[in-house]
């Protein structure tokens, strides 16, 4: 097991932030910790990365205690926190020889992480001249430094903009072939973006671990097409099995279709016979924006 977490309870003075919580991460998985804000998520993050000690329970990372191990965690880790800590006066090759140099780690590798984060153009500039999302792979980069097994990122998409969200999840994605990922975050859409796996968690306390492939409907399916240009959702309409058709942005619709069948070919069929030129056509998980609402929704006891 990557992680691996026992009856974890923490609690600030009076606050209980997390109860009783339990769960393993295997290799290689990249798995997504959904929550609400103030569900618990940076908590849990913080003390798999030894930052902070739990009230209760016991985890290990690779293997070592975050307890009496914590300086192997440590090494076995690497974290973007929530708020990207940079030294935004310097260079960005500066910055990463900086790190590398506090923790021993070589030269070679500095141009390694620069490459694999797509930095290399911006990597002789200041940090403060970058983009929100450059900034964030300079953290990403960062945090890949000593090679770590698993990656723990602290809603790593949080403010970032539609073009930019997209390229980060890009890249969580390619690092995640290599390593384990665990990231946070309190956006559905991030989840069916980027993980295997979701962890729901509310209130301190987990309401759901799932794989994402087993929260797909058997009956209902929700097919997301972006066109070239508008279309009437009416029209839409004349797909078969359609339930419903919504226009969610720009030229991005989803269609809703009651059949377990992949409605995608059928999609790209009519586009094709009525000459209308798709960008792009995914299967969302109609199942977990509402399983997302219904466990975390504030207005249940
Ligand atoms: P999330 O990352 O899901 O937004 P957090 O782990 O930051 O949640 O917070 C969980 C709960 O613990 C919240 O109610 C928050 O107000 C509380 N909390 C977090 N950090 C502290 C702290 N240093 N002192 C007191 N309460 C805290």
């Amino acid at each position: 097991m990557s992680i691996s977490v026992s009856n974890i309870s923490k609690s600030y003075k009076d606050q209980n932030a997390l109860l009783n919580i339990s769960f393993e991460i295997k290799q290689g998985e990249i798995v997504g910790f959904l929550g609400p804000n103030g569900a618990g998520k940076s908590t849990m993050m913080k003390i798999l990365t030894t930052y902070l000690k739990p009230s209760e329970g016991s985890a290990s990372v690779s293997g070592f205690d975050i307890d009496t191990q914590a300086t192997a965690v440590q090494k076995s880790v690497g974290y973007l926190p929530e708020h990207n800590p940079l030294y935004v006066e310097m260079y960005v090759r500066e910055y990463l020889t900086f790190n590398a140099q506090v923790y021993k780690i070589p030269k070679t590798r500095i141009e390694d992480v620069i490459k694999l984060t797509g930095l290399s153009s911006e990597a002789h500039k200041k940090i403060n001249q970058l983009s929100k999302g450059y900034q964030q792979r300079v953290g990403l980069a960062c945090a890949l430094l000593h090679d770590p097994e698993v990656l723990i990122l602290d809603e790593p998409t949080t403010g970032l903009d539609p073009n930019q969200l997209v390229e980060i999840r890009e890249l969580i994605k390619t690092i995640g072939k290599q390593k384990t990922v665990f990231l946070s975050t309190h956006i559905m859409q991030e989840v069916e973006a980027m993980c295997d796996r979701v962890i729901i968690i509310n209130k301190g306390t987990i309401v759901a671990d799932k794989n994402l492939n087993s929260l797909i409907e058997e009956n209902d399916q929700i097919v997301e097409v972006e066109f070239d240009y508008r279309i009437e959702e009416a029209f839409l309409l004349k797909l078969p099995n359609t339930v419903n058709v919504k226009n969610i942005h720009g030229f991005v619709y989803q269609i809703t279709f009651n059949t377990a069948t992949d409605m995608r070919p059928k999609v790209f069929d009519f586009a094709h016979d009525h000459e209308l030129k798709i960008l792009q056509l995914s299967r969302k998980n109609k199942d977990l924006e509402s399983l997302f609402r219904e466990l975390t929704n504030p207005s249940k006891p």
